[in-house]
């Protein structure tokens, strides 16, 4: 962000309407233009946004929801809001996306379910800007006729290949898709979310939910020659994103292209510096996808250990992180809050080991993060790759 950003943030404070005004309804306008979906609602986050889309397709107490543990904690927490239950699936360990193989098995038998078991939906993460295999999942989905979400909080600017052209991840190809705009996503409003679907009826219930489950906005209210009183036929919440943000927005989707433009350079760079290094393994983008690359994550070879690398890294000044979490290690994770595949099935889970999970974990322990951000220049890249080959001893 800079003065750009920061006249944006100035234009919305001048104008004397400061939340969900104008700016909202315009940002939404185009990131739906963007995404070539139908609709786009603003929310104040992503976690907001996944509770809304779960309330929407009718989670409620008990149900179970399938998606992965390995993914940032607020996926599986969303599930939680509904008081619905995490089926958490393994993952697939060249993409870290659900393994779409094993979602069939985790499906509760839906005939003989009883009020506490039953699956109710999919969540699926685009993790770190991967496309899913969205073919794969929607036909399981639909034999089972389930509702598809897709958390891509991570993936704005990311592409899928869908009856041979390249389409915008939440366009959406599943039912609801969830976009997060934090600092550390590919575009921010500081925080930010945004609701796509093409069903009518979700975004208008999204519209009221936002704002307390009122009956008129407070643009109509405002807008009117009469005076109008507001009703609240149902429980709401406060979700809204402000004119602020959103005009911080507009300007950062503006940049989305370029920004994704540079990414994939660089990320195609790393491919090239690292690719005859014995042992670690690189990202794969399968044919049908295109990343935004939102992060870069390589899985060290056996002999290098985690956490000597990164602080390697770290005194020679460069930032890394290790893979994406686990929530089914969390302490917030314990006890009956979630399951590994069908209730009847029980898995062996002891101190953050589970059976089930164990390309999750694996990627968790057994990946860094690099740098990688558009303004990110080619020394500094190569300095990165020079390090991470000393700290790995190559
Ligand atoms: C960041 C992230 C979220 C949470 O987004 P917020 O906007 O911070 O609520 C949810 N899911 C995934 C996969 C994320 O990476």
């Amino acid at each position: 962000m800079d003065e750009v950003e920061a006249e944006a943030a100035k234009r919305a404070i001048m104008s004397g309407w400061v939340t969900q005004g104008p700016e909202v309804a315009a940002f939404e306008q185009e990131f739906a233009t963007y995404i070539g979906g139908k609709y786009a609602c603003a929310v104040s986050n992503c976690t907001t946004a996944l509770h809304l889309a779960l309330l929407a397709v009718g989670v409620q107490t008990g149900d179970e929801v399938i998606t992965v543990s390995h993914s940032y904690i607020a996926t599986a927490n969303s599930i939680r809001y509904c008081g619905g239950i995490p089926v958490f699936v393994d993952i697939e360990p060249q993409t870290y996306n659900i393994n779409p193989i094993l979602i069939e098995n985790a499906i509760s038998d839906r005939l003989q379910r009883g009020i506490a078991e039953r699956t109710r939906a999919i969540l699926i993460v685009h993790q770190i800007g991967m496309p899913c295999d969205m073919k794969a999942i929607l036909d399981i989905a639909h034999r089972h006729n389930l509702p598809v979400i897709e958390d891509a909080a991570c993936a704005a600017g990311s592409e899928i290949l869908w009856n041979g052209q390249w389409e915008k991840i939440g366009k959406p190809h599943g039912d609801i898709a969830c976009f997060s705009f934090h600092p550390r996503k590919i575009i921010s409003t500081g925080d930010g979310g945004m609701l796509t679907t093409n069903n009518p009826e979700w975004d208008k219930q999204f519209r009221l939910w936002r704002q307390h489950g009122m009956s008129v906005p407070d643009t109509v209210r405002h807008g009117a020659k009469q005076v109008i009183f507001e009703s609240y036929p149902m429980l709401g919440y406060n979700y809204r994103m402000t004119d602020i943000q959103a005009a911080v927005g507009r300007e950062q989707l503006k940049r989305l292209p370029a920004i994704v433009e540079r990414r994939r350079y660089l990320a195609q760079r790393y491919q090239e510096m690292l690719k005859d290094w014995p042992g670690l393994k690189l990202p794969s983008e399968p044919v049908w996808a295109k990343s935004n690359w939102q992060s870069y994550c390589v899985r060290l070879p056996q002999k290098c250990d985690q956490r000597q690398v990164m602080q390697t890294m770290l005194d020679a000044g460069i930032s890394t992180r290790r893979g994406i979490m686990c929530a089914h290690r969390e302490v917030a994770y314990q006890h009956e809050t979630w399951l590994c595949g069908k209730k009847q099935e029980k898995c062996h889970c002891e101190k953050g080991t589970c059976d089930r999970l164990f390309e999750s974990e694996q990627a968790q322990d057994r990946t860094i993060v690099l740098p990688l951000f558009h303004h990110m220049t080619q020394q500094e890249q190569d300095y990165v790759v020079k390090t991470l080959k000393i700290a790995c001893q190559v």
